[in-house]
């Protein structure tokens, strides 16, 4: 869906194919090697000098590649789906991408015998596109291959330009627990401006539709879009929050590199309108009863996203799909993965249980910042014995940019848990360089 959310886009951002990672310990740049190390579980059992006491908690991700039009200020690994229009949605190679799905789940579980995985995000591209007998398939056959929570949140993500009411019911009925609705806004005229495939109408059906047929959802709105003003945002916040969601994700639209506004950069709202917005949308949004747990997700008690928070706790995901990265832990090392990103390339190499391009050991060094970049997302922080627990190190590791971190006020600790201050939420990337190696 690609509002720039983090599905699975690990913070650290992962080289594409064939580039190395900077100082990583191993760094398997070669795709042969990659492939061959990647899934050798006595390799990736040797000793080491990092001492997990136990692995994290465990979660997948499912790339779902394709999309019906490339959105202008999208830098995600979505493809335009150019299949035959007469089949409308249809057409799309569910079939032959669901094996290699299969064939890459099979290829991966020596990596995670035993382990249970407690949330599945079905993220895109488009997932939506995808027909509800084709999710079915897919969940059944994650759930005949791993370990599942019984109460394993399942998100899809659906884009409301895709929305027709029996097919998110299609979902809910196939295991789908929690849809995430890409709105990005209700003003047609902006929804025009970001290349969008819906507009207001469809925006509202689709969300109407996920609070009937959803325990759980979560509204996708991106700010500071071209054009917009101050008051248009307080409308789209009013508007969303009048919908009654039990989680809001909300995303400053970033001009990135390699994307059509880049090359052709729209008017947009200066910084201090921007900041102004997301005190806007904050204030609406703490009155309407959603806390603000993390960087850009609001949540009703009870309704925080359990996948995304597992990331921002250093947990492990394995990632499947074109381009999906993976975060793994053993217990003397952890490792990142990545899949190839053309979907073409992706099917032929899962298939031959080669999908993964990119096998790099991250590094001692880098660990501290790895974990920070993440935990300090959270509003709340995190318990102080999750910085060992999950990397390994021990609590010195982190002590000197720690100290630095709270004689800046950056960063509060006790003996329990360490969160970002109100002024280190507010510059969370100093804060967070701090702990750069
Ligand atoms: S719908 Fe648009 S923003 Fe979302 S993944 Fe597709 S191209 Fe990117």
């Amino acid at each position: 869906m690609a509002t720039p959310h983090i599905a699975n886009i690990p913070v650290v951002s992962a080289p594409t194919e064939g580039q190395a990672q900077p100082g990583s310990g191993v760094d398997l740049a070669n795709p042969a090697e990659a492939a061959e190390r990647a899934f050798d579980v006595v390799h990736l059992m040797r000793p080491g000098t990092l001492q997990l006491p136990s692995l994290p908690p465990l979660a997948l991700y499912i790339h779902l590649p394709w999309c019906l039009k490339k959105c202008p200020y999208c830098d995600f690994n979505s493809h335009e789906w150019r299949g035959d229009p007469a089949a409308g949605m249809g057409g799309l190679p569910e079939q032959p991408y669901l094996s290699a799905l299969r064939a890459d789940l099979e290829a991966t579980l020596p990596l995670i015998w035993g382990r249970t995985v407690h949330s599945i995000f079905l993220g895109g591209g488009t997932p939506s596109l995808f027909s509800p007998a084709a999710i079915d398939q897919l969940l059944s056959d994650v759930r005949a291959r791993v370990k599942l929570d019984a109460d394993a949140e399942i998100t899809l993500e659906a884009n409301p330009g895709t929305f027709e009411r029996d097919r998110f019911r299609a979902y809910r009925a196939a295991g789908v627990t929690r849809l995430s609705v890409g709105v990005q806004s209700f003003n047609d005229a902006h929804l025009t401006a970001l290349g969008r495939v819906h507009n207001r109408a469809q925006a509202l059906a689709a969300v109407e539709e996920a609070a009937q047929s959803f325990d759980t959802f979560n509204l996708d709105l991106m700010y500071a879009l071209p054009g917009q003003t101050l008051a248009e945002c307080e409308q789209d916040v009013r508007t969303a929050l009048a919908l009654a969601p039990p989680h809001l994700s909300v995303y400053h639209l970033t001009i990135e590199p390699n994307t059509l506004f880049a090359k052709y950069p729209p008017v947009v709202p200066p910084d201090d309108e921007a900041y102004a917005m997301l005190d806007t949308i904050t204030e609406h949004t703490t009155a309407a009863g959603l806390a603000r747990y993390e960087i850009s997700a609001y949540a009703r008690a009870g309704h925080g996203c359990w996948h995304n928070q597992n990331y921002w706790q250093f947990g492990d995901y394995v990632g499947l799909g074109a381009g999906a990265h993976s975060k793994l832990s053993f217990a003397h090392r952890v490792v990142r993965q990545v899949r190839a990103r053309d979907p073409a390339l992706y099917m032929q190499r899962a298939l031959s249980g080669h999908a993964v391009v990119q096998h790099t050991e991250v590094a001692r060094s880098e660990l501290p910042f790895e974990f920070m970049l993440n935990a300090l997302r959270l509003q709340g922080g995190v318990p102080l014995a999750l910085l060992s627990e999950r990397t390994g190190l021990p609590l010195g590791a982190f002590e000197k940019a720690l100290t630095e971190a709270e004689r800046l006020g950056l960063l509060g600790r006790d003996l329990q848990r360490i969160w970002p201050t109100e002024r280190g939420f507010d510059f969370l990337s100093d804060l967070q360089a701090l702990f750069l190696p």
